[in-house]
């Protein structure tokens, strides 16, 4: 049955999910995420290495992270990142180790990141129109991306979620399109609610489509039915397709106070810890690090920082600069 409005889902806010951006660098130029130039790249050695992340990963679980992501940037263009994720499926105590990527080259690494433990993906697509996806990315690779997705199902990636970013008057009539996609193949699409993230993001309050609008808008093409919210889900809501082979996420992150129900910390490549994607308030956790903190030193920061994590971001009251640093180098 097609509920009559969005599914309510639990609010207890237990902070078990870290995302971690291994690289500010991207092979596209997504028009909501980086300006056309791109932006300066960090240098070398202000990037944490791989064996740093992997300790304060170590840390983080030690404090109760049960859910690791590796998003970037584009975390496959950083050499040996599928050893990172294999690294990662090992580490006692993390219950999950997923990859949030753009797709380009998935080809390339599918069969590897499989065979490192990785299975669960998720893939960034706004568009189904191959031109239009070469104007929201500013790069002609919809082929690769879509290539990728198919050699990722037929390698059995499960689950296969697909993140659309949807903007009024860029990609708002595929709503019907990427439903039947969910109909047809056994993806989750997420549609996720424009941000106003970077300081020279253009974001524009006209393209902006609530969660709320998108559900009605499906609710034309066919039926949707709730699906509980596990434990290391966040704050998406999501639904079976009736009949179809997939499903449909829905993730509300202006629309809707899921603040009060946010489980997840943000680890970017240069070793800030960030408790709220819209807060520039960071804690380094590269300084003490390198010179030389204990793990129970590491753990009293990655604390102090949980307890003040905000309660809520009040974006409802919209800026358009509402944090500085670069989605591209938070990671999402
Ligand atoms: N490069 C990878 C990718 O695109 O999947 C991983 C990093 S990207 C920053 C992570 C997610 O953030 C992507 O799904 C992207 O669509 C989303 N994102 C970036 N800027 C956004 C914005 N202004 N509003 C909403 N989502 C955004
Ligand atoms: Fe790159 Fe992902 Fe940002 Fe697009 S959304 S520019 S793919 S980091």
């Amino acid at each position: 049955m097609m509920s009559s409005q969005l599914v309510s889902i639990p609010t207890a806010r237990t902070i078990n999910y870290l995302r971690v951006s291994i690289t500010d660098r991207c092979n596209l130029r997504c028009c909501y995420c980086m300006p056309e130039g791109g932006v300066p790249v960090m240098p070398h050695d202000e990037i944490l290495s791989y064996e740093e992340m992997l300790r304060l990963i170590g840390v983080f679980v030690q404090g109760g992270i049960r859910k690791v992501r590796i998003t970037g940037g584009e975390p496959l263009v950083r050499k040996d990142s599928v050893d990172l994720l294999g690294r990662l499926h090992q580490m006692p105590g993390l219950e999950e180790v997923t990859l949030t990527t753009n797709g380009v080259l998935l080809k390339e690494f599918a069969a590897q990141l499989k065979k490192s433990g990785v299975s669960r993906l998720n893939i960034s697509l706004d568009s189904l129109k191959p031109e239009r996806f070469a104007r929201i990315t500013r790069r002609d690779r919809f082929e690769d991306v879509v290539a990728g997705i198919h050699l990722a199902e037929s390698l059995g990636f499960d689950p296969i979620k697909i993140n659309v970013v949807m903007m009024r008057g860029v990609n708002d009539d595929e709503i019907g399109d990427f439903f039947r996609l969910a109909k047809e193949r056994p993806y989750q699409i997420r549609f996720i609610e424009y941000m106003p993230v970077g300081a020279a993001n253009s974001w524009d309050p006209a393209q902006f489509v609530s969660s709320k609008e998108i559900y009605e808008t499906i609710s034309q093409f066919g039926r949707l039915e709730p699906l509980e919210a596990g434990m290391l889900d966040g704050p998406a809501r999501c639904y079976r397709v009736v009949e179809g082979a997939g499903q449909i996420g829905l993730i509300s992150a202006l629309s809707d106070h899921f603040c009060e129900r946010c489980n997840r910390l943000r680890l970017t490549a240069d070793g800030q810890l960030r408790t709220c994607l819209f807060s520039d308030a960071e804690v380094s956790l590269k300084a003490p690090l390198r010179q030389g903190g204990s793990d129970e030193e590491l753990l009293d920061l990655i604390r102090l920082a949980i307890k003040n994590k905000p309660k809520g971001h009040g974006l409802q009251r919209v800026r358009p600069e509402a944090c500085l640093r670069q989605m591209s180098r938070i990671g999402g």
